[in-house]
């Protein structure tokens, strides 16, 4: 007998209808034999809808009453899928996040899970029934309603299924897996059967689409295996994994092409070549709170170095703004900015093990004459800034390259 929660997301329960269809599948999975916790989200567009409430009445709520208000979004649900799920004779119950404990620290609209007393729920799957918790909420010690953030019932999923030492976490959504590349960028995009916790936060760029990040870091941390499915179709989904579990499978080189339009590059020129300029050039834009991703300095010719660096697109201007100014105190020649660029990188596990893939591929974007602006690398990705106008080429390219493309029918 398996014990899995599983995470029905607010499309899944968008209508009555769809919580009669959750309630089914719930219910065959326990027919099954399995042990079942399910974690569900509000019906979709109700939390927009009770923020939306609350900013009418004020542009700046009370956080505490916000949580008050967001979260009765989930307790809706929870209500009505057991009651679906006695419709169909099955013994059932739902919990709060106060109900069951799931306590957090007081962050209102951004809480943490500290710890979940478990004692309610084993007890109640001891006798056999169904549970149903209310995602994306919490209590802090005092009592007072917290909740998780947008996206949170994800966290709520992985959490219960980490206190329970649960057999698998399985998150119910509308796409069937993560996939290779964006499907909208690369239409023969293969959905992966498998993917280790590390690629998937370095994939964040698609797979936060899919999955709340923090919860991925959390599955990772307490080794949480984590599945992502379809809840309109039937299939495997994707599973996301630690690589250990999986040591003695062929892994393919690489696993996914990431992307991002999102940052925009910052070039110092002529900066004499001396010690503590790196930290003179930086040191102003940390304090400014910019986040720098990338950074690459080469020297040239007279003892002068070229010093670039991406940061956010949105933090753009005022990045302009600082450099300026350092470009004067560190005697630079002059400031060059580019906001239309993107950065695209190839992310695999299988990078430890076999040299080459950097070569494949700057190989594979010569060929269609894409210039590479900066390279950096990790472990397992190796990315690259590109001419924005470039960015599906380019993905497209490196999809091919890599062996990625799916021919046969996607169903
Ligand atoms: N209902 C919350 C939200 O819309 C939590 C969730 O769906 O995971 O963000
Ligand atoms: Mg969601």
């Amino acid at each position: 007998m398996a014990l899995v929660v599983q995470k029905y997301g607010g499309t899944s329960v968008g209508t009555v209808e769809r919580i009669k269809a959750v309630a089914e599948k719930v219910g065959r999975f326990h027919d099954d034999g399995n042990q079942v916790i399910v974690t569900v989200s509000a019906m979709s567009g109700e939390t927009n809808r009770l923020l939306g409430l609350s900013n009418a009445i004020s542009s700046s709520p009370a956080a505490r009453e916000l949580d008050v208000v967001v979260s009765t979004g989930e307790q809706v649900t929870i209500g009505l899928l057991v009651m679906a799920l006695i419709e169909l004779g099955y013994d059932a119950r739902s919990y709060t996040g106060g109900q069951v404990k799931i306590i957090t620290d007081s962050a209102h609209g951004k809480a943490r899970i500290q710890r979940i007393e478990d004692k309610n729920l084993r007890n109640e799957l001891d006798a056999g029934r169904i549970v149903v918790v209310a995602g994306f909420q919490g209590v802090d010690e005092s009592g007072n309603i917290t909740t998780l953030g947008r996206g949170g019932s994800d966290t709520t999923a992985v959490a219960l299924a980490a206190a329970l030492k649960a057999d698998e976490c399985q998150i119910y959504t509308d796409v069937d897996g993560v996939y290779t590349t964006d499907p909208r960028v690369v239409d023969c995009a293969k959905r992966l059967d498998k993917i280790t916790f590390e690629e998937m936060l370095e994939m964040a760029s698609l797979g936060s689409k899919v999955l709340q990040i923090r919860a991925v870091e959390f599955a990772g941390k307490f080794g949480v295996p984590l599945r992502v499915l379809s809840s309109f179709k039937e299939g495997p989904g994707t599973l996301i994994t630690c690589e250990e579990d999986d040591s003695n499978m062929e892994r393919p080189l690489i696993s996914g092409i990431a992307f991002n339009r999102d940052e925009a590059k910052l070039t110092l020129r002529g900066v004499p070549d001396k010690p503590g300029v790196a930290s003179h050039i930086l040191g102003p834009v940390g304090d400014a709170n910019i986040e720098v991703d990338m950074i690459v300095q080469n020297i040239g010719g007279n003892s002068t170095n070229d010093f670039t660096f991406t940061v956010h697109r949105n933090e753009y201007h005022k990045a302009i703004e600082v450099l300026t100014k350092v470009a004067k105190d560190v005697g630079a020649a002059e400031l060059v900015s580019d906001d239309k660029i993107a950065k695209v990188s190839v992310v695999g596990v299988g990078m430890r093990s076999h040299a080459g893939v950097a070569s494949t591929m700057f190989r594979s974007l010569a060929d269609e004459s894409i210039n590479i602006q900066m390279i950096s690398t990790s472990e397992i990705k190796i990315s690259v800034v590109i001419e924005e106008k470039y960015l599906e080429l380019a993905v497209r390219a490196l999809h091919t390259a890599f062996d990625l493309d799916v021919h046969e029918d996607k169903d």
